[in-house]
């Protein structure tokens, strides 16, 4: 066979790699080559553009040269044309090249307040936020693809906005695009409608670095998840960065493409927690400190151990205690704080059972809940008593007077000194709010199951 017919030879070779690879690669990777000609035992084909040709060679090159030598009986060179069409079409997308270009695709903004040194790091975060800081001084190497991955209000936006920061700091030419994987979509869908998915691709497969937030939203979108497979495979053959952020773990989420979920473990996967205590702390000092807003000490703890869950909460707390203060002028107390918070401090919890309560009070104090609803006025009994119907007029919805029965037919003012009494405390000592704070966490959990 000294002339075989090109255009035949690669499409036998390409049923028979299919056969190998399955339909998917072969219709990503293999369908869109063209043959142009074959000569000199050289088959030159056309590849849309160069991450094509690098993932052919890099992929099934090999495997080609072997089947190209059993149809043929030659030794058969592959080379690589970048269609030019499309050449045109990436230039223009380049925001390096042409700074000023009215792009349809602009490069969105970083945050420029979202950086690694407004992160107050704590063990929820410590792990993310090293390998965040390591992706951005060496992007495209061991940590890539990047992804964290973390609930509501944790970081992960901010890690995301930190890395672009970092990197364009480092690195003033590179391409850097943060996105949502919502903007993505909505994106791609517009492109298809307007006939610009050239251009489309061409913005998200010609950067150096790629921020994608809140993935979830597009996993399980057929085309939207093929169209980001496919734009991940480009990214990541070129050695180009990917960080992925995602309200889940790559495991827990069900995609259309299960290869896309596996690749997202590729690199680094890093997990950010509910920060404890100690971090929440922190991050309130740094960030009052940063708005020029003095907040005394017990404030901050009564704010810290009040609020747990996110950090986005947290800072607007500190927010509206803030305008609070600037109105009244005077300095701020726990008691302030705890009604400005009111709402939010309780729209953590939901209501509970009164049962609940006492059975956890005096499981933690070591009293039976029948001594509770007794007369025993030993201290080792009252506290606990109190504590017990202090929690019961924040965590319930009743009545002193129904309060009062439940605790063995007390009247309804006994009700109300022990709130007034815990109440005080609970004002003075940040310490006891924390134990309040624990025991409230630990009836909530009880509650919910
Ligand atoms: P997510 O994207 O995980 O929902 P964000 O990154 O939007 O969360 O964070 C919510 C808010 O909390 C942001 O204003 C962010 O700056 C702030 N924040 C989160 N984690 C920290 C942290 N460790 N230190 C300082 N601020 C933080
Ligand atoms: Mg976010």
């Amino acid at each position: 066979m000294n002339n075989p017919n090109p255009k035949e030879l690669w499409s036998q070779a390409v049923t028979l790699l299919r056969q190998e690879i399955g339909d998917e690669p072969a219709d990503l990777w293999l369908k869109p080559v063209e043959v142009l000609r074959f000569e000199n035992q050289v088959l030159q084909l056309k590849v849309p553009n160069k991450f094509f040709s690098s993932w052919i060679r890099e992929h099934y090159q090999k495997r080609l040269s072997t089947i190209f030598k059993d149809l043929s009986g030659h030794d058969i060179n592959l080379d690589y044309e970048v269609s030019k069409d499309l050449r045109t079409v990436l230039a223009p997308a380049d925001p390096i090249a042409e700074p000023g270009s009215q792009s349809d695709f602009p490069l969105s903004e970083l945050n420029p307040r979202y950086t690694f040194n407004s992160f107050v790091v704590g063990d929820s975060n410590r792990f993310a936020h090293a390998t965040a800081e390591a992706v951005s001084k060496s992007p495209g190497t061991q940590y890539n693809p990047y992804f964290i991955y973390g609930d509501v209000g944790l970081g992960k936006t901010h890690l995301l906005h930190g890395i672009g920061n970092s990197m364009r700091k480092e690195h003033p030419r590179a391409r850097v695009l943060y996105t949502t994987a919502e903007h993505f979509v909505n994106e791609f869908i517009n492109s298809i409608h307007q006939n610009k998915t050239e251009e489309f691709r061409a913005k998200y497969r010609n950067l150096d670095c790629l921020l994608i937030d809140d993935i979830q939203f597009l996993i399980a979108r057929d085309r939207s998840e093929q169209e980001f497979f496919h734009t991940f495979n480009s990214l990541f053959n070129a050695h180009k960065q990917v960080v992925i952020s995602s309200d889940r773990s790559p495991k827990d989420m069900s995609p259309t493409e299960q290869r896309l979920i596996s690749r997202f473990e590729w690199g680094v996967v890093a997990d950010i927690k509910p920060p404890d205590l100690e971090t929440r702390i922190a991050i309130l000092r740094k960030k009052a400190e940063t708005e020029g807003f003095y907040v005394p000490d017990d404030v901050i703890v009564f704010v810290a151990s009040s609020v747990k869950t996110n950090i986005r909460a947290l800072e607007g707390s500190l927010i509206r205690l803030k305008a609070f203060s600037s109105m009244t002028g005077s300095p701020l107390t726990v008691d302030d704080a705890r009604e400005i918070l009111k709402d939010s401090i309780t729209s953590e919890s939901s209501p509970v059972r009164l049962e609940t309560i006492q059975q956890v009070v005096a499981y933690k104090y070591s009293v039976d809940v029948k001594d509770l609803k007794g007369q025993t006025r030993t201290a080792s009994v009252a506290m606990p008593r109190q504590l017990a119907m202090y929690l019961a007029c924040v965590m319930t919805d009743l009545s002193l007077k129904e309060i009062g029965r439940a605790f063995g037919g007390r009247d309804h003012t006994t009700v109300l000194h022990a709130r007034e009494k815990v109440k005080r405390r609970v004002e003075s000592d940040p310490f006891f709010v924390e134990l309040v704070n624990k025991l409230q966490a630990d009836i909530q959990s009880v509650d919910k199951q």
